[in-house]
């Protein structure tokens, strides 16, 4: 993605359509915004490899970053579950206002995924013949939902998970510490954009504390307490999140297990009692981790979470009362 982008900036030979996917929106919007930053720059400077970059300060940077520059639209949909054809419409008679300045003009259509397969036929017709400037940005979770015709018509860029040690690198740049660093690169699936929503939210590290204590107490952990702790601590958007934590103690666990004291650990002493996990034998710390994986596949699966997890809680419970 980065590479083919670089290209085009450098050449400033940019195709009309390009189409972004992957998990990580976040990340390809901040990717398509320093883009389309660099493209409309008044005074490009030399990045990395010779890119052009945004300086910055000039006035196209200034009104880019104040989301006010004329030719840098950012497309909005009406309703916040669908891009529908009216929206559509709107930006089709907007592209056929020539840029305010430069040579380009760029669309950036967030959300791409929603866009109904009437607003696709309509936007086709821009994609058919596109004015010389413009420049249709879509940033998409998948495209599994676009016609043929439209996907014809995109240079397509899917999004390659960030592996985990780059991923720590640049979060502990960006001022988390170590240990959190390497607990968020491991939760955010190699996202950059999720690891940072996560670090931003004051309440995810308490909830990661809570998580890892009710694990280190499970043997004595009745029914309904673990239905309650699924139910106030554990939300929607937590549930996966709440598998890979206790896949991570459990691969604490076997570190320590293996490695005593010089093992590296992802949850700090404070939080998780390694004593009582490593104790467990290699048979119940697999069974522990089989009870994850299959969780992870019906969660996958679109099953009863509530359920799903609780059955896991469950099943490691069993596990570590045999030992
Ligand atoms: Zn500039």
């Amino acid at each position: 993605m980065k590479a083919f982008l670089g290209a085009a900036l450098r050449s400033r030979d940019v195709p009309h359509a390009i189409l972004l996917t992957g998990e990580d929106t976040e990340s390809f919007l901040a990717i398509a915004r320093a883009f389309g930053a660099a493209l409309l720059c008044e005074d490009p400077q030399e990045g990395e490899d010779g890119v052009p970059c945004a300086c910055g300060v000039c006035a196209s940077c200034m009104k880019i970053a104040a989301g006010d520059h004329p030719d840098f639209i950012e497309a909005q949909h009406e309703k916040p579950g669908s891009f529908g054809v009216d929206d559509v419409r709107r930006l089709r008679q907007d592209v056929r206002i020539k840029p305010y300045s430069g040579d380009f003009k760029i669309y950036l259509l967030p959300d791409a995924e929603k866009l109904t397969a009437q607003a696709q036929n309509a936007l086709l017709k821009t994609l058919e013949e596109p004015p010389d400037y413009a420049v249709l940005i879509l940033a998409a979770k998948d495209d599994a939902g676009f016609l043929p015709t439209v996907l014809s018509r995109c240079v397509r860029l899917p999004g390659r998970p960030m592996p985990e040690e780059e991923l720590k690198e640049f979060l502990m740049k960006s001022g988390a510490a170590e240990a959190e660093a390497e607990l968020l690169a491991g939760l955010s699936g190699g996202s950059p954009g999720r690891a940072m929503a996560m670090a931003a939210d004051e309440t995810f590290f308490p909830f990661v504390r809570q998580s890892v204590r009710l694990f280190d107490g499970l043997a004595n952990t009745g029914i309904r307490a673990i239905a309650d702790f699924l139910k106030e601590s554990v939300t929607e958007e937590r549930q996966q999140y709440f598998v890979e934590l206790l896949r991570m103690w459990c691969r604490d666990a076997l570190a320590a297990k293996r490695a005593g004291a010089a093992a590296s650990l992802i949850f700090g002493e404070e939080i998780h009692n390694i004593s009582t996990s490593a104790a467990l034998s290699f048979g119940a710390l697999a069974a522990v981790d089989e009870a994850t994986l299959l969780a992870l596949r019906r969660l996958r699966a679109k099953g009863n979470a509530d359920l799903i997890l609780e059955l896991m809680l469950l099943r490691v419970r069993e596990a570590m009362r045999e030992g």
